[in-house]
């Protein structure tokens, strides 16, 4: 596998499969459903299913990056639900590798390709970046950063048959 200096991985459609918790109307978007919507959403990030294959993709990237981080649009904390410790421990339960959390930050509520945008050029990343996400603009937002993308969550099939 080629060496990577990261790998940037996003959760929500991702990693998990949301689809029993949360359906959105075709062509609506996350941060514009009703706020009753979006706190039940958040308040079950636990019990999210995981897509098939991606444990073992994760964890085989560790052996080609120094650098992998979850990149997620979900916000720290949610009312009084405390997101970053349900995502820590829904990876964990599921077998992911631990890695660097990256989350929305607090009252940051601008669209997922703006807000992640905006953390990945913090992190000044440099050299070959490999991104995953199942969000096109999220997608085309990588690639202008001069990135490897991948859409999920049909990339983990075939990168478990290559890597
Ligand atoms: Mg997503």
């Amino acid at each position: 596998m080629m060496k990577l200096d990261a790998v940037i991985i996003d959760i929500d459609g991702t990693l998990t499969h949301s689809e029993d918790i949360v359906r959105l109307p075709h062509g609506a978007k996350f941060c514009d459903l009703p706020q009753d919507v979006k706190d039940s959403y958040y308040s079950k990030v636990h019990e999210h299913a995981v897509q098939p294959d991606c444990v073992e993709v994760v964890w085989k990237f560790l052996t080609a990056t120094p650098k992998l981080i979850y990149l997620t649009g979900r916000d720290e904390i949610r009312g009084c639900v405390d997101v970053r410790f349900l995502t820590l421990q829904w990876l964990k339960k599921h077998g992911f590798p631990p890695a660097t959390l990256v989350m929305r930050p607090y009252g940051e509520d601008g669209e997922s390709h703006v807000v992640k945008r905006y953390l990945v050029e913090q992190m000044e990343l440099k050299g070959n970046i490999l991104a995953i996400d199942d969000e096109d603009k999220n997608l085309q937002m990588f690639h202008e950063l001069g990135f490897v993308t991948m859409k999920s969550p049909y990339c983990w099939k075939r990168l478990s048959g290559i890597i």
